[in-house]
């Protein structure tokens, strides 16, 4: 079995076919490996996409975001590489990032029109598509854990608002006070999109976190944690939460978290079009993200899509200027990177 990964900015032209509307830019592409045989396990992780370039970045700054997603990278390749669950795995990956301020997911999420914090997250179970999520939460300080006691604790997929925050609280879950998660960065980042609204762009007003992993039983699942985008409407619910919009898993076929303008993510049903391109067309796994962002691209969205396929073998694909990503699998790589791009 031969497998690729498709990242950077090059190449894919097979795959715009679709995409008429340019700008949003169309999804990058470009082959970049090729192995014999598939890697017995395998994580990626995102940690945002949107308008992340070289010359809004300072080195200090570049160089925290790459040993943060490192650090998110090893937590869950650590529960991986110890013949852990890829679920475990998705969580402790995703765990580091909603502490991380850096990351508009956990401590550091964006705010609200409002000034307040409204969190999604779901995760999803590829053994048996069991899938669990939360939207609107506000004093759950990790909504992943949310999402999973959903999905392990309850009958019902998905919990909002109020209901999902006292929910998460009978399952004995960490409360903080919703100004925990403002940082100064989020703050100003209000004010300036409130202040420009009408020049400011969707795609400098997103970021979320996500990760997906195959572990060594060949079991495969995803999660997304994110605050939204900067300045949303009160009670507005994005991508993230929604099952089959940003988050997917199904073991032997693919597990895929998105990131980007959620509207159009939800759309599209980005996670699962590319699961069943992979599924029912025998699309590769970066065929089918490539594809399945062309549709959020033909719209007029942007943003970006992290998947392993049916062997583990991943898939970075964006039309966004950049994407905090990264890679680590049983043979060793280990890599994260920033720009569209990189070649990785
Ligand atoms: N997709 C998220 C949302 O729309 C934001 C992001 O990923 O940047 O809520």
């Amino acid at each position: 079995m031969r497998w690729t990964s498709w990242v950077g900015f090059a190449a894919g032209a097979a795959l715009l076919a679709a995409c008429t509307t340019p700008p949003p830019a169309a999804p990058s592409a470009a082959v970049s490996e090729a192995q014999a045989q598939p890697p017995v396990w395998s994580l990626v992780i995102h940690g945002g996409a949107g308008v992340i370039t070289r010359s809004g970045m300072t080195p200090e700054r570049d160089a925290q975001i790459r040993a943060s997603l490192m650090r998110a990278l090893e937590a869950g390749a650590a529960v991986l590489a110890n013949g852990g669950a890829s679920l475990d795995a998705v969580e402790a990956a995703v765990l580091v990032m909603e502490d991380d301020p850096q990351f508009n997911a956990g401590r550091g999420a964006v705010l609200t029109a409002a000034g307040t914090h409204e969190l999604d997250a779901a995760v999803m179970d590829g053994r048996d598509r069991n899938t669990g999520a939360v939207a609107g939460v506000t004093t759950v300080k990790h909504p992943i854990l949310a999402a999973r006691a959903v999905m392990e604790k309850s009958e019902h997929v998905m919990f909002s608002g109020p209901g999902a925050d006292a929910f998460a609280k009978t399952q004995g879950l960490e409360q903080v006070d919703n100004s925990y998660f403002t940082t100064p960065a989020r703050a100003e980042a209000l004010k300036r999109v409130l202040e420009e609204r009408k020049r400011s762009s969707a795609s400098d007003r997103h970021g979320t976190v996500g990760a997906a992993a195959r572990d060594v039983q060949g079991n495969m699942s995803a999660g997304t944690s994110t605050g939204g985008m900067t300045a949303k409407a009160a009670g507005r619910v994005g991508d993230a939460p929604l099952i089959g919009a940003a988050t997917y898993a199904e073991n032997g076929v693919c597990a895929t978290s998105s990131t980007g303008h959620g509207e159009y993510f939800i759309r599209v049903g980005v996670a699962k079009t590319l699961c069943d391109l992979v599924k029912l067309s025998g699309l590769t796994i970066a065929e089918a993200a490539g594809e399945a962002l062309n549709q959020v691209a033909a719209l007029g969205g942007d943003g970006g899509v992290i998947a392993l396929g049916p062997g583990g073998e991943p898939a970075f694909v964006m039309n966004s200027e950049g994407m905090y990503r990264g890679y680590a699998d049983a043979t060793g790589v280990r890599w994260v990177a920033i720009y569209g791009d990189e070649t990785r």
